[in-house]
């Protein structure tokens, strides 16, 4: 892989997402070498996929080159290449374009989509976990406003127009409310040839209520939210197939639709090697200790979504959301320095900031500690947290100025389907 050896330990990172950004970050400069791999060259803010699926940011906005982020750091190294193995024995990683060897590994691979078996599903449904997956269901989106006004009855128009979302978690609500925004603001605009009133998006949940993480006051104002919009929400119910076409569930609701977006939820995304106890089979997530060190081995550890740690606050482990990754990362890095001057290592202990989800303009749900609160004011935050989270200061200035023009005009430019998605 080309990278020049040192006397320096060498710590390489497996994932560029914000588990390891936080990492390589803590360890810039520092007396170790660092290799960061990715499959892709850019790190991905997962919370606005929604919005570049729905035509409100284009994807630039919400990705950052990962060789950006470690332009000044003198010891660090990226390398675009897909691990595909885990040789501990040997402390190395074979990879998609070489080998490298390890003194220090962290595993940062976060999580992908997860069908729960069904093959038809994951065959015809549409998954929202990265960039071009986000600019699929775009396209899918446009496509079908497109054969919509060229159908040839009204039940095949009715297909084209029904917009089906699975998981009525913070993605699958965020989702929906910005769909609906399309049919309420852009179909009258754009499409005099469509009836909006024809389009109907159908938000599907197992659980009794949408927002399950959430407390139960966010979850009964997100709902009202949604019908306020005009998104029909199914609660209790799950999708038993989906062939492209028609869609199955547990109750009798059944409805023809050629978009069916799949956020029911994520499973870790290890990679082959370590020893197969080191995984939590129902989650595919490494057990790890307090210090994010994997069952087993000294020098190989799992940060963020895949790792699964569990404390007294957190039997099940901490949720799969950006701040664990993100203050994992952070405590890695200063755990790994600690471990190259054989200084004693600290524990974790995650600080929960709170959730929040948004629905639409002027709607949004926030769960703090303290304080439960919805609307106007719970959308500014749900704003200003996610504009000040995101990587880069070009990108907060592009979303910024997108927010606002899209609110202003009720529009959502990005409306252009540049590689049209072939189902
Ligand atoms: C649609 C969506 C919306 C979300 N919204 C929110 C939200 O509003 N708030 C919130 O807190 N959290 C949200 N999350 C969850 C949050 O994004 C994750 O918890 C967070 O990204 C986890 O960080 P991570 O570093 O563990 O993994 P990731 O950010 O997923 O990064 C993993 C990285 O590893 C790379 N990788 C994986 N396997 C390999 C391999 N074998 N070789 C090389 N590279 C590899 C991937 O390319 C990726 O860059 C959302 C997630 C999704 C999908």
């Amino acid at each position: 892989m080309n990278i020049p050896e040192s006397n320096l330990p060498r710590v390489v990172v497996i994932g560029g997402g914000f588990a390891g950004i936080n990492l390589v970050k803590t360890l810039a400069n520092r007396n170790v070498q660092v290799v960061l791999i990715d499959k892709h060259n850019y790190h991905t803010f997962q919370p606005l996929l929604y919005q570049v699926s729905s035509s409100g940011l284009e994807p630039d906005s919400i990705a950052y080159p990962l060789r950006k982020i470690i332009k000044k750091h003198k010891t660090s190294f990226f390398r675009l290449a897909e691990v595909k193995q885990i040789v501990p024995e040997r402390n190395e990683v074979e990879t998609s374009i070489g080998n490298v060897s390890y003194d220090y590994l962290v595993i940062a691979t976060g999580t992908r989509t997860n069908f729960f078996g069904n093959k038809t599903i994951e065959s015809h449904s549409m998954p929202m976990k990265t960039v071009p997956q986000a600019l699929n269901i775009r396209s899918l989106i446009l496509q079908n406003f497109e054969k919509a006004t060229i159908a040839n009855s009204e039940k095949e128009r009715e297909a084209f127009l029904n917009f089906v979302i699975v998981g009525g978690g913070p993605t699958g609500v965020e989702l929906a409310g910005a769909i609906a925004e399309l049919k309420n603001h852009i179909l009258p605009r754009d499409y005099h040839d469509l009836n909006p009133s024809d389009m109907n998006i159908h938000l599907l949940e197992g659980a009794d209520r949408v927002l399950p993480p959430m407390s139960k006051h966010a979850s009964k104002k997100a709902e009202r939210f949604l019908k306020e919009l005009g998104v029909r929400v199914h609660c209790n119910t799950f999708v038993e197939n989906y062939d492209g076409l028609n869609v199955t569930t547990n109750s009798d609701l059944e409805m023809q639709s050629q978009t069916l977006i799949w956020a029911a939820g994520v499973t870790g995304s290890p990679v082959n090697g370590l020893k197969a106890d080191t995984l939590v089979e129902r989650a595919n997530r490494y057990r790890v200790n307090r210090y994010n060190q994997v069952e087993g081995y000294d020098n190989v550890f799992a940060i963020g979504d895949i790792a699964l740690m569990t404390t007294k606050a957190y039997p099940k482990g901490h949720p799969q959301v950006a701040q664990p990754a993100i203050q994992q990362g952070k405590l890695l890095g200063q755990n790994i320095l600690r471990l190259v001057r054989n200084k004693p290592l600290k524990s974790f202990t995650y600080y929960d900031k709170g959730s929040m989800a948004t629905i639409g303009r002027n709607k949004a749900v926030v769960d703090l500690k303290r304080y439960k609160f919805g609307g106007f004011f719970a959308w500014f935050v749900w704003m200003f947290v996610h504009l000040m989270s995101l990587v880069g200061f070009r990108n907060r200035v592009v979303v910024l100025f997108n927010w606002t023009y899209n609110y202003i005009n009720f529009d959502k430019a990005a409306r252009l389907i540049i590689r049209p998605f072939k189902k």
